[in-house]
């Protein structure tokens, strides 16, 4: 059972993983490219003037194309990467997936007294999905809105889970915290590496909305009625399904 459950958090950690891999990402490829600007800007500089010596221009170049392959390796290794973990897209019910991640986060969210409230429709139809990319997203939004509430002390810890069919017949699925709320950050919240935790890495939304856009769906966040933030995302549901 703990080899079960070991698998299972590394199958949903992936997200921080990815985190981790987009920064180091950027540094790889920015050194490079810093390296590049700096032997341009150089030669620029001695060209103008008129101090370009023929034999420091040659060498400026070879380091520029050495470190341009550099970066574009760099890009190969991302191509390779994403493609051994392609998506796969199964007839997902989505309120399974919510419990079981609810039932994964338990631990966390009794240890920081946070109320569960689950409102979900019953017969939902259902969502052509990758049900692990899924997983993924209902437990960073679930964990933000955690990590969202344990500043609270004054007030009750709820978190409102909610599945529906909206206006438009999509399913929609909705996190309501009783937390910090969003601030005056609000239009960076989805911006990669953009963080306000001491060890965030500012991945976990911007992830989470490209892999509802790779579904056809749609991720944003508001303002809760009294406090804390709603997340919310939509997903069209399966061809030929219907509760
Ligand atoms: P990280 O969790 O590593 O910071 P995210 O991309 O998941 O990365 O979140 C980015 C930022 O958005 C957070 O640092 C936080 O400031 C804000 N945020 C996310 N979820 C919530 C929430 N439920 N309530 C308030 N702020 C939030």
């Amino acid at each position: 059972a703990l080899r079960e459950t070991e698998a299972e958090l590394t199958r949903v950690s992936r997200l921080t993983t990815m985190g981790e891999f987009a920064a180091s990402i950027a540094h790889e490829v920015n050194q490079p490219l810093t390296a590049i600007t700096n032997n341009g800007s150089a030669c620029l500089r001695l060209h103008a003037n008129h101090n370009l010596d023929p034999e420091v221009l040659q060498r400026a170049l070879e380091e520029i194309v050495a470190d341009s392959t550099r970066a574009s390796a760099v890009i190969s290794r991302i191509r390779a990467f994403i493609k051994k973990t392609p998506a796969e897209k199964t007839l997902v019910n989505i309120n399974e997936v919510i419990q079981e991640v609810l039932a994964l986060a338990g631990h966390e969210l009794q240890k920081n007294k946070i109320l569960v409230e689950q409102q979900l429709t019953r017969a939902l139809p259902l969502v052509r999905a990758d049900r692990v990319q899924l997983q993924q997203v209902v437990l960073n939004l679930i964990m933000n809105g955690v990590e969202a509430m344990t500043a609270v002390t004054d007030r009750p810890r709820i978190l409102r889970v909610q599945s529906k069919i909206n206006e438009s017949g999509d399913v929609l699925i909705a996190i309501h915290d009783s937390g910090t709320g969003l601030g005056s950050e609000a239009d960076h919240l989805f911006t990669p590496f953009f963080t306000t935790k001491p060890h965030g890495m500012g991945m976990g939304l911007p992830i989470s909305r490209s892999v509802i856009e790779g579904h056809g769906g749609q991720l944003w966040a508001e303002p809760n009625i009294s406090n804390g933030a709603v997340f919310s995302f939509t997903l069209p549901v399966a061809n030929g399904s219907s509760s």
